[in-house]
Parts: structure tokens; sequence; C-alpha cells
């Protein structure tokens, strides 16, 4: 099967939505993240042994928010459905991604869904759970197997920098810990939290984890599954709901493509005939995800009907 588009094209359009990137600024809650160029930008697309890069695809940066995605594969993989979604819910949350509020409302305490911060660190205490090797390692194992690139690796920096400046995170942590909803104590879920943000990729490797996703789970190369086809089906459904954030509707509405965004402007993007997308551009809009990168997928969405509601 043939791309949806070419190394010149995808250029081409890069050139047309840059300028989106100086509405934007670039995270600066966590001080690593202020040293990233603004004016990076690079794309990978990636079906099968097929690819398309363009601009600055070397160029590594941390996962932040997008290992949401994989976080909740390796919890859904390690204790299944029902367990997962009896201590996070599944709904969308019209909230900002650190939002408290909606936990308060809850009786008991249950984060509204895995792709916001109180759901993820929910779901990296269900990781660390009575597992004798550490939930980090296993996760950047499966990243690296997904990638298939054995490189990708937590930044230490990063995470001494967004650890030293958690407080709001830590408060959702002891919101959770004082309603019991975490098992394991407040600072090591933090520090796995943590950790599983601040593993380094770049934009050919998310295309990679997007083709994957996209693919039922399979290995591109030799169709060997690396994630069970049910738990592909149901990360790329949060994707459409709640990955990005309170911006989730909108971006149906204008690209229809499962995406999950970072505060390092990352985006992943996945769709179901196993094209994967990965985008990076570091200035954010308000919502917390790439302006330059979400532009880019509106316009390709648009233009070459990639909208998984288009019904083509
Ligand atoms: N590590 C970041 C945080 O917890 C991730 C947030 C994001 O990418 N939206 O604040």
């Amino acid at each position: 099967m043939a791309l949806f588009v070419q190394k010149d094209t995808l250029a081409s359009y890069m050139k047309v939505v840059q300028p989106e990137a100086g509405k934007g600024s670039v995270a600066s809650y966590i001080p690593a993240l202020q040293q990233a160029d603004p004016d990076a930008f690079g794309c990978a697309v990636h079906q099968g042994k097929e690819k398309a890069e363009a601009g600055d695809t070397g160029i590594r940066f941390t996962l932040q928010s997008v290992a949401k995605v994989i976080s909740l594969a390796l919890a859904l993989m390690d204790r299944g459905r029902e367990e997962v979604f009896s201590r996070v819910g599944m709904e969308p949350s019209g909230n900002p991604f650190h939002s408290i509020q909606a936990l308060e409302k809850e009786k008991p305490a249950k984060p509204l869904n895995p792709m916001i911060n109180a759901g993820a660190l929910v779901v990296a205490d269900m990781l660390q759970e009575k597992r004798p090797d550490t939930a980090a390692d296993r996760f950047v194992g499966l990243i690296q197997q997904i990638t298939a690139n054995p490189d990708v690796d937590i930044c230490a920096e990063t995470a001494v920098s967004e650890r030293n400046h958690s407080n709001l995170n830590r408060a959702l942590c002891y919101f959770l810990k004082s309603h019991n909803v975490l098992e394991n104590e407040v600072e090591e879920v933090l520090n796995t939290y943590i950790n599983l943000c601040s593993v380094k990729v770049n934009s050919c490797d998310l295309a990679r984890i997007g083709s994957v996703l996209g693919a039922d789970g399979r290995d591109p190369e030799t169709g060997e599954y690396l994630i069970p086809s049910w738990t592909a089906e149901m990360v790329t459904t949060f994707m459409v709901t709640c990955g990005m954030y309170d911006a989730s509707g909108s971006f149906a509405i204008n690209a229809g493509i499962p995406c999950k965004s970072g505060v390092s402007g990352a985006l992943l993007g996945s769709l179901p005939d196993g094209t994967g997308i990965g985008v990076y551009s570091p200035p954010l809009d308000s919502h917390g995800n790439s302006a330059a990168g979400t532009r880019l997928l509106e316009r390709l969405s648009s233009d070459f009907q990639l909208s998984i509601f288009s019904g083509r």
C-alpha cells in the first residue's frame, strides 16, 4: 500500500503551518523542556516499511504525556481490562490535563480517564505494584521493542528537572493517596510516572509506535503481536476521546486522527490502516498541544481524507 504522502509534499505542508509555532509557547513549568528549540519541526509518516520523513526527525525529545498511551497498554496487559477500569474511568474530561477538580466530585475518588495526569498516576501505581522488576524498565523495554530502537532510554536530566518542579502532580498523588486510591507511596508513584514521561524518542520512533498501534499491535516487519489487538484498539480509542485533553472534541472534528500529545511538543498519530505519524514542534497552544503539529495534522487530514470518520 502506498503512503498517503511523500517526503516533498510533507515538507511543503510543514512549511505552510510552521508560522503556527510562533503563536504558541514552549512549556516552561518543567525547566528542562524550556531549553527546546522553538523552531525545531520534524514529521515522520510510517506505514509498514514505507516511510516519509521531513524536517528535524533526528532531534530527540521526551514523550511526556505520550507515555500515557503505552503505560495504559502495559497496565491493561498486566492486569486486564476489568481491574484497570475499576480504578480509572473511561470518560473524557473537559478540564486541563493536570486538573484536580473532577477528582473531588467522584466518590470514591476515581480519575476520569488514563490520559489525564490523575489517571496516569493511578496507572503508574498499578504498573509498579508487587512487581520485582521496575515499572520503568519494563516500559522502556516495550518502547524499544515497538520502535525497534535499542537507544530509547530515560533522560535523567529531564526526570530530575520534573521531579524538582512537580508540586501539582505531587498534590494529585497526595489527594489520591488520602482517598486510598494509591497502593504505593506517593514519591514512588511520582518517580515512576516521571520516569515514563522522561523517555527520549524522535519523530520516527513516534511514527513507528503509531504504525504498530494502527496495525492492531503488530510489528510492521514480522507481523508478530507486540501488543494484543484488544489493547491496541482500546488505547487508540482513548486517543480519540481524550488524547488532546480539552481540545479532543475539536481535534476529532478537524482531524479525526487518533492522537496523543505531550508537553514536549510531541504528537503521536495512529490510523487503522497501520499508518503512524510522529510530529515534533515544541511551542504549545493553550491546551498544551503542539501548535504547529496540531495544525499540520488537521491540514493533512482534510486534504488527504485521513479522518477515521470520513467513510473512505
Ligand atoms: N510530565 C508532564 C506532567 O505531568 C506531562 C504532561 C503533558 O505532557 N501534558 O505535567
